[in-house]
């Protein structure tokens, strides 16, 4: 059963061996990073945030886009003289690149000690072991051939924080034609509804006060890998039954999966917060069709229109890819428009970046580096501009901010965010509040999309 409690530490802190951890990618790649430092500590490793002390470094990669790679590879160029310099320090690349590219990547940084793709999280301490006992570098790629998925139950080593992600299905069945994901994390895979209702119940029982639900298609959960197929808003209604569990959050959403009981479930629970992200692309049904997203701008505008209709103040945010092969000035243009007409919060943008063996890596009519750079910066400058106009209308209203630590900014005393997903600066309660608090914040200034004010006093419950 997937529970995750405290437990006894297994190992006296002085004698732990370090592990230094370093994440690049989406949420998921966070949350196998977390992972394998559990692992490691029940191993006997402690987390280092300094290179030069740690004993295992490993670096969990994203492959989505070609800058991330190149930002990999440099980051290993910096650490290739540690392991030179101390050939006992072990050094493991995990993740979507190790997946991608296996071997090669042996071959280019022969000073790698080990390549794990993303299948492999619970298996990290077996690859170090195996480090240790052969002094042979090796490849552990593939997918785990059990017909379940199940995170088995580990003590955690540390509280998990007001805000804790809780995986509920792995892979994508969908093979966008722009994307790696189903090559490097497989095919769909839900976990069941009991095991995720037990990790939550710990979870809260240690601290947790808002749940986010992760997998790259979350409104595919309970359709593989489940004893009896569960549906997504099924499983929203179960968790909301969970005592102690104050806010609901999940990402990230495809709008084909987006059934009409995950609507209701918006208008019938109250701990799901009122933001969603729904990664749109583009606005452009040529171009939707050729990243096959299967649905159209009309399907998509319709969906948020009945969305809007349950939750008028819903907040929205999206991913955007622009430069997509064949993307003219016209399909462009309609991609600032349906940015226009829905008014996301915030956006993730992207220029489209050719991944080895996805189907748009063969398509004709690629778009100019330069063209997609113009884009990129016109998509950037529309958002930060309808980010702003958002934020002023926060001014002077007061905002429910679920307090998830320290501000780093001069004056202010912790940070956290409201149910939209600003992120929200606190001035005041110092000697009254602490992580994990819900306050009522009155907001005085924006910058970006982050929320400036002050609080005096903690809310009830
Ligand atoms: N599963 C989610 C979905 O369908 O929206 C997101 C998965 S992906 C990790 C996050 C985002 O990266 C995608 O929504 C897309 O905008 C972007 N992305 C994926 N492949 C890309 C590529 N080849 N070039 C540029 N952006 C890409
Ligand atoms: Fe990639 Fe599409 Fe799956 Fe999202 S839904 S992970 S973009 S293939």
């Amino acid at each position: 059963m997937g529970v995750a409690k405290i437990g006894r530490f297994p190992y006296s802190l002085s004698i732990m061996k370090q592990v230094y951890l370093d994440t690049f990618g989406c949420q998921m790649n966070v949350a196998d990073t977390d992972r394998m430092e559990l692992v490691l500590f029940h191993s006997g490793y402690r987390r280092t945030l300094e290179k030069e002390d740690a004993d295992l470094i490993l670096v969990n990669t994203c492959s989505i886009r070609e800058k991330a790679e190149q930002k990999i590879f440099s980051l290993f160029g910096g650490l290739k003289p540690l392991k030179m310099a101390n050939p006992d320090l072990i050094l493991g690349l995990t993740g979507c690149l190790g997946q991608q590219e296996g071997e090669k990547l042996l071959k280019r940084m022969p000073y790698l000690d080990f390549v794990m793709g993303p299948d492999q999280v619970d298996g990290i301490a077996q690859a170090v072991d195996r480090v240790r006992d052969t002094g042979k570098s090796f490849v552990w790629t593939g997918f785990d051939q059990e017909k379940v998925y199940s995170i088995p139950e580990l003590s955690l080593s540390k509280s998990p924080g007001p805000s804790a992600f809780v995986n509920i299905i792995k892979g994508c069945d969908k093979f966008c034609t722009f994307c790696v994901v189903p090559f490097t994390r497989g095919r769909e895979k839900s976990r069941e509804p009991e095991e995720l209702f037990e990790e939550i119940r710990h979870l809260v029982n240690q601290g947790a006060k808002e749940i986010i639900l992760l997998g790259q298609n979350v409104n595919s959960y309970g359709k593989r890998g489940l004893k009896n197929p569960m549906p997504f808003h099924e499983l929203l209604y179960g968790i909301a039954e969970i005592p102690g569990v104050q806010r609901l959050r999940f990402t990230t959403s495809h709008p084909n999966d987006f059934t009409r009981e995950t609507i209701r479930a918006y208008r019938d629970l109250d701990i799901l917060v009122n933001h969603l992200h729904l990664p749109v692309q583009s606005g452009n049904n040529q171009v939707l069709k050729a990243m096959r997203r299967d649905h159209t701008i009309e399907e998509y505008r319709d969906l948020l229109a009945e969305l809007k209709s349950e939750v008028p103040d819903i907040s929205l945010s999206t991913d955007i890819i622009v430069g997509f092969p064949g993307e003219t000035d016209e399909a462009f243009a309609d991609t600032l428009k349906v940015m226009q007409e829905v008014g996301y919060s915030s956006s993730f943008m992207f220029a489209y970046s050719p991944r080895p063996g996805t189907p748009a890596n063969e398509l004709p009519d690629s778009v100019p580096e330069e063209t997609k750079k113009r884009r990129l910066q016109e998509t950037i400058s529309l958002q930060s501009r309808q980010t702003a106009q958002q934020g002023q209308s926060f001014i002077g209203k007061n905002v429910k901010v679920l307090i998830e630590g320290r501000s780093s900014k001069p004056g202010y005393t912790f940070k956290g965010r409201n149910p939209q997903y600003w992120n929200v600066n606190i001035q005041g309660g110092e000697s009254i509040l602490k992580a994990g608090d819900t306050v009522t914040v009155q907001v005085e200034t924006v910058s970006g999309h982050t929320l400036n004010g002050t609080t005096r006093q903690r809310d009830a419950g």
